[in-house]
């Protein structure tokens, strides 16, 4: 029978790190921790080896269309292609950052809804019939974190087009370079990038239906990490147990939805 194989973006620390711990654990297949820095990668990978799980690793930078490329090439030569993908990396700025809103828009949509999107486009054609793909959101996620009602009606829209979706995005970037986007927008670059990946889920799982491959998106809890600065209650752990119960556990039936730190489905 064919090797299974379970791919998790950005997932040399942090919750993407706890999801591979428990992938190695559970899923009866290959394991790719990925990381865009191949040093803080490997270290990784040796921290799981001595609890004697034995992830591979390649380096995979989603932000680089070469490096997810080469990655896409290496899974098809040694595979059938991908079972579960976990698309977990983004960043977020500090609420202290000097950077103005220009740029953490620019940057923040880049890296977690426009990156996301690019590796989704890279890695989709070679998921296998049956696949589960986990999108990482987060309650600024949610919604109602879109003051416009027009706005929130069309990211809710079931014929919006991922081009469509793509635009709206672009424009939030537009108006927050012109400090006009407060008003409809909201304050939140992050929340903006994450609103996106949930929409995109939405519709990817419109377009992959025939194909037997479930895609929802996830608010994994407030957890104790970097990106949090360490404020959050839940541990890494904690974390990643709704990506693991969307990537191993979810009955079928949980497709193109938005799924809370208990497991538990919310309406978007
Ligand atoms: P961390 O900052 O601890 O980890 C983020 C990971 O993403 C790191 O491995 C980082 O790599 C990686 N990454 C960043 N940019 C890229 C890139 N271009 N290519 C590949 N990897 C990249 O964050 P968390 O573990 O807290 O967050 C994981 C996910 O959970 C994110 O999607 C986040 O938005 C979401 N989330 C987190 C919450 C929390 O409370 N922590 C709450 C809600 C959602 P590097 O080490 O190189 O920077």
């Amino acid at each position: 029978m064919a090797t299974k194989v379970a791919v998790v973006t950005g997932s040399n620390k942090g919750i993407g790190f706890a999801i591979v711990r428990g992938l190695c654990k559970r899923f009866d297949g290959v394991v790719y921790l990925t990381s865009r820095d191949t040093g803080r990668g490997k270290q990784a990978v040796a921290d799981l080896e001595k609890e004697g799980l034995h992830p591979k690793y390649h380096q995979l930078d989603i932000t680089n269309k070469q490096s997810v490329e080469t990655f896409r090439d290496y899974i098809k030569s040694k595979y059938d292609g991908i079972d579960i993908l976990v698309n977990n990396a983004a960043i977020a700025f500090k609420n202290a950052a000097p950077e103005p809103v220009s740029v953490q828009a620019e940057q923040t949509l880049f890296v977690n809804y426009f990156s996301l999107l690019s590796t989704c486009d890279i890695l989709f054609p070679i998921l296998k019939n049956g696949a589960r793909v986990v999108n990482v959101s987060s309650s600024m996620g949610h919604l109602s974190k879109i003051p416009s009602e027009a706005l929130r009606n069309r990211l809710k829209d079931e014929k919006l087009t991922i081009p469509e979706l793509s635009g709206l995005m672009q424009q939030y970037v537009d108006a927050a370079k012109q400090g006009t986007h407060a008003a409809e927008w909201g304050n939140s670059s992050y929340a903006v990038s994450k609103v996106g990946v949930t929409a995109l889920s939405n519709i990817q799982q419109r377009l992959l239906n025939d194909r037997d491959i479930k895609v929802n998106s996830v608010h994994p809890g407030y957890v104790d990490t970097d990106m949090s600065s360490h404020t959050g209650p839940l541990t890494i752990d904690e974390g990643a147990s709704a990506p693991l119960f969307l990537a191993l556990d979810a009955p079928d039936s949980v497709k193109g939805q938005y799924v809370w730190f208990n497991s538990k489905i919310v309406d978007w």
